[in-house]
């Protein structure tokens, strides 16, 4: 029998909670957590999740959507049906408990000094999470009137994915970007015969040759295959 049961949690970690959790399909779900006690983070920061099995500690990285303005910390995750930790993570619901290291890790945060302004941000599916909470941070010094941004920052957004049910944050990144001067995202499909929506896997026309014409600062999160594939369709459709 195999059992998944907390040791003491120890210095590096607090006892978190699961607040809310949302479903996108069988392998893929949001889910925001209560950490269990004070955790500052920048935007793009990753946490560190874990669960106690069968006496033994697993952890994996999770890049954290929600903004540092927000409670709790909001992620969107893959369930790797083989993986370690996932399976243990995808059965928690709201009120379960799992580990959550004291201190956000992570050096993938939008760079505001160098001088570059124009940042390209690609992501596929779950990727898209640092850029979330770039957003969302940006957003809220944009509205309070207080931010480096929007001087001259422009941030260009494509998400790849294979299906439309996999962009979790689609609408509020399609909102953003219809209310502010300094924010463009596109998101495109591999396999539109499987998805019968409006998008069908198209970007629009040079979408992505502007953006790279303008860029003088890349941001990637993608792996290394689902890149060759998102370029090829881009590729296919200018
Ligand atoms: C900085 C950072 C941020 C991350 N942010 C996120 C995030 O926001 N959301 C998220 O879901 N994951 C994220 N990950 C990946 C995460 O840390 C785990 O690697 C992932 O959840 C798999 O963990 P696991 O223990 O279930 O699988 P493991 O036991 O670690 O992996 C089992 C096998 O599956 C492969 N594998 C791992 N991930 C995938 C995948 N997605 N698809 C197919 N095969 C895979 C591994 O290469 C390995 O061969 C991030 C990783 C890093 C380093």
């Amino acid at each position: 029998m195999t059992e998944t049961q907390p040791n003491p949690p120890g210095d590096k970690h607090y006892v978190a909670k699961v607040l809310e959790r949302k479903d996108l399909s069988e392998d893929l779900w949001l889910v925001r957590v209560d950490p269990g006690g004070p955790f500052k983070f920048v935007a793009g920061q990753y946490a560190t999740l874990g669960v106690d099995h069968n006496g033994k500690r697993i952890e994996r990285a999770y890049s954290i959507v929600s903004s540092p303005y927000e409670d709790g910390l909001e992620f969107f995750i893959e369930l790797v049906p083989q993986g370690d930790l996932t399976p243990h993570l995808y059965k928690l619901h709201p009120g379960d408990t799992l580990l959550c290291r004291k201190i956000s890790k992570g050096r993938f945060t939008l760079d505001l000094k160098s001088g570059r302004t124009n940042h390209l941000l690609l992501a596929t599916v779950t990727g898209l999470a640092p850029f979330v909470s770039y957003v969302r941070t940006l957003y809220k010094d944009w509205k309070a009137g207080n931010s480096p941004m929007p001087g001259n920052h422009k941030l260009f957004c494509i998400q790849g994915g294979s299906r439309s049910w996999e962009f979790g944050y689609r609408e509020e990144m399609e909102k953003f970007a219809a209310e502010v001067p300094w924010f463009k995202y596109v998101s495109t499909i591999s396999r539109p015969w499987e998805d019968e929506t409006e998008h069908g896997g198209k970007l629009p026309r040079n979408f992505a040759a502007r953006g790279l014409a303008e860029r003088k600062h890349v941001r990637g999160s993608l792996f290394p295959a689902a890149e060759r594939r998102l370029s090829e369709n881009i590729l296919a459709q200018n």
